[in-house]
């Protein structure tokens, strides 16, 4: 095992291993069982909703929503732009209008640039998906009343904010439908998987039907319509609900980590009250002091990030229609993501803020 410590590792023990190796003796070793029927009930109560339907990833939930509302060239889709690339690739690869927004300082998608971006939108049809940035929930309450006034379905992208609390209820809550990731770098990981979350019984029953490749429920092969296959194994599952088990220990830890990094007075992200703490963002003077911090992480073998490069700049989305993009391009250039996952002690802690602070005194120098 190499030293190096990381932004996010998967933590995981006796507890997965246990239930994995039960499942395995039960033989559903399949994209079925009882252990993704458990794992969807739990997940339901987690988010207070009716329905979830557990998949392969995060981006395969919102592939499944992308189809559901049967999203397509006539589509305008909105997404704050200070994202990661999969909360816009499945409505790219169907051919939608992608359209990005601006962020507030505090990172998640300004619901008033949002407004005016759809005040202007010619297309009848159309879909916001909105970003938990970093475990933090957006203002859903604003984002469900836009939705309403400019007749735009929402959804959530929530894969960042398992476990996250809003005004609202818990992340997931919010919009027709919202999406988990359980991917190895996220809060809780199945290795790889996802999930929908939803009150709608009809979206919940398509978007099962449809992970599933489609098939009529009769004894050979019917189908009215082509599907996918992007059912989560049933030995995933199981991984998963160790990890629900452990949630409320990772998100105390998590919460600890973060109140460590606060202590030191270094400038991070505002808080936003029910984070779940899944990544913290440091923010430097400028970008030459992040790019100082950077190298001095790589020194020391531990991993730090850049938060998420706006989607505006991306050279595969160059010359999209971007609704502000100031505030998104100052936190990706003085935004670092800091080592946060739940196996960090103290010890590491101290390590990292005396690294920040060395790097500090010798800008300052300069
Ligand atoms: C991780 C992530 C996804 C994709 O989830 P996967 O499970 O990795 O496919 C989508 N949106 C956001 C904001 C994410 O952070």
């Amino acid at each position: 095992m190499s030293d190096r410590i990381f932004l996010s590792p998967p933590f995981v023990g006796e507890l997965e291993r246990h239930l994995v190796s039960r499942a395995f003796d039960s033989n559903y070793i399949a994209p079925c069982g009882p252990q993704v029927d458990e794992f969807e009930r739990r997940l339901a109560a987690l988010a207070r909703r009716r329905y979830a339907v557990a998949v392969s990833s995060g981006t395969a939930a919102l592939d499944l929503l992308m189809d559901f509302y049967g999203v397509d060239a006539s589509w305008t889709v909105f997404a704050p732009t200070l994202t990661f690339m999969a909360t816009v690739g499945p409505a790219f690869h169907r051919g939608a209008r992608l359209e990005f927004v601006d962020s507030t300082p505090a990172g998640n998608i300004d619901c008033d640039l949002l407004d005016s971006a759809l005040a202007q939108c010619a297309t009848a049809k159309r879909l916001i998906v909105s970003v938990d940035l970093y475990g933090r929930c957006a203002d859903y309450a604003r984002l469900e009343a836009i939705a309403l006034k400019h007749q735009a379905v929402f959804i959530s992208d929530s894969a960042e904010a398992v476990g996250a609390t809003s005004p609202q209820g818990p992340a997931g809550i919010a919009g027709r439908a919202a999406v988990y990731s359980f991917n190895g770098n996220k809060i809780v990981t199945t290795s790889g998987g996802g999930a929908v979350l939803t009150d709608d019984p009809d979206l919940a029953a398509a978007v099962k039907s449809r992970s599933q490749q489609a098939r009529e429920p009769v004894l050979w092969y019917e189908h009215k319509r082509v599907g996918y296959n992007y059912r989560l194994s049933n030995l995933l599952a199981a991984v998963g609900l160790a990890q629900l088990d452990r949630l409320p220990a990772i998100l105390e830890k998590r919460a600890a980590t973060a109140r460590c990094y606060r202590e030191t007075g270094l400038d991070f992200l505002p808080p936003v009250e029910g984070e779940n703490h899944w990544l913290n963002v440091m923010l430097c003077r400028d970008e030459a002091e992040r790019d100082r911090m950077i190298a001095a992480f790589e020194k020391a073998d531990i991993e730090v990030r850049p938060v998420w490069k706006p989607l505006h700049l991306q050279p595969v989305f160059a010359g999209l229609k971007t609704h502000g993009g100031k505030v998104a391009e100052d936190l990706f250039a003085r935004g670092l993501c800091l080592p946060s996952g739940t196996g960090l002690d103290r010890s590491d802690l101290n390590h990292i803020a005396a690294i920040v602070m060395q790097a500090k005194s010798s800008t300052a120098r300069k």
